[in-house]
């Protein structure tokens, strides 16, 4: 659910119950929507079954007895997380259920099967044949009931992994760019660290970017980056880029150092510089498009941290008139 449309759905719910949009019924009905399974929403289907209201009296007492935090909300992503899992929460708990009740039953009809052997032993009963078909006929008829809960437990289980993969994948990935973001490149970067990988760091950004946003608007500026987006990847090739934010790059280059990684991006900074940039509705060219970089080492002895680093060689390039890599000395 995205967040306009969870804002219409608590706004929908207010209306429904009459209800006063505070701050503290705000983060009842947000529950109720955003995790249906927890105590507060179970709370709430409850008092609400059969289409009654619910009234103001209920609502606090719900709060009062399940205390929904009224902390700020997360945000949309943490949300859609949460929720998830909680469900696998849930999912797993079932699982669990299933087996032990299972467990249970067998155990329980394999000693009903065994004093029923141990009985047709000494008597030879037909009656105690039929009555030990009987168990067996139920307890097979159980076992079928088990694996087929099972079978659905395990394709619920099967959903929530894929969409727990596709939020996770959404997390740290960049909408405009499908880049992967600044969160994403700061976890493999600490990664690199651990493992002791030689790495060197670019920031890339933009020169006079804001120039195309005022003379041709926001979306041939998005396009604009799109595109920057686009080459830097195809010109980095097996080395990650990310989107800092804004029209900031960053390339994570492994197990190189800096002065190579500066000629990889001043050839594309060269590739961009030359690309004929121009407007869709009448191909009036939008001029020349470039970026300034700074490429530092990933690792400083003097404690940078290279991040900053970068930044700061990067602030040289632009002052050296753009349009230029400006990399860490040997
Ligand atoms: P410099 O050469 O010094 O980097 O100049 P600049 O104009 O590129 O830098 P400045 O930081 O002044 O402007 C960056 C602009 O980028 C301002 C902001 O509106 C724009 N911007 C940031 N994010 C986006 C985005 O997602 N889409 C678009 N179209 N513009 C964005
Ligand atoms: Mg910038
Ligand atoms: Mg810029």
């Amino acid at each position: 659910m995205d967040s306009q449309a969870l804002y219409r759905d608590i706004g929908r719910f207010f209306a429904q119950h009459g209800l006063w949009p505070t701050p503290q019924n705000y983060a009842l009905v947000y529950q109720v929507l955003v995790d249906g399974q927890s105590p507060a929403a179970q709370a709430v289907k409850a008092a609400t079954s059969d289409g009654v209201r619910l009234t103001q009296r209920e609502a606090d007492q719900i709060m009062d007895t399940h205390g929904v935090a009224t902390a700020a909300a997360p945000p949309r992503q943490d949300a859609a997380s949460a929720a998830l899992i909680s469900a696998t929460r849930r999912q797993v708990e079932e699982f669990t259920a299933i087996v032990e009740a299972s467990q249970a039953q067998a155990k329980s009809y394999g000693e009903d099967l065994a004093a029923g052997a141990r009985q047709l032993e000494e008597s030879g009963d037909a009656d105690q044949v039929a009555t030990l078909i009987g168990i067996t006929r139920a307890m097979v008829e159980r076992t079928q009931q088990a694996e087929q809960q099972l079978d659905a437990a395990r394709s619920e289980a099967e959903n929530l992994r894929t969409r727990l993969a596709e939020v996770s994948e959404e997390a740290r990935s960049d909408p405009l760019t499908h880049l992967p973001n600044r969160r994403a490149f700061e976890e493999r970067y600490a990664l690199l660290q651990q493992e002791r990988i030689e790495v060197s760091l670019a920031i890339c950004d933009v020169d006079k970017f804001k120039r195309i946003n005022d003379t041709y608007g926001h979306g041939v500026g998005d396009r604009v980056l799109r595109s920057v987006a686009g080459l830097l990847r195809e010109c980095c090739d097996g080395h990650m880029v990310a989107r800092l934010g804004g029209e900031e790059f960053v390339v994570l280059f492994e197990r190189m150092e800096p002065g190579q990684a500066a000629a990889i991006l001043d050839e594309a900074r060269e590739t961009l510089a030359e690309k004929k940039f121009r407007l869709r509705e009448n191909d009036a060219p939008i001029g020349q498009v470039t970026f300034s970089a700074g490429v530092a080492r990933g690792s400083h002895p003097l404690g940078t941290p290279a991040l900053q680093r970068a930044d700061e060689l990067l602030y040289i390039a632009k002052n050296e008139g753009r349009n230029r890599v400006c990399v860490e000395p040997a």
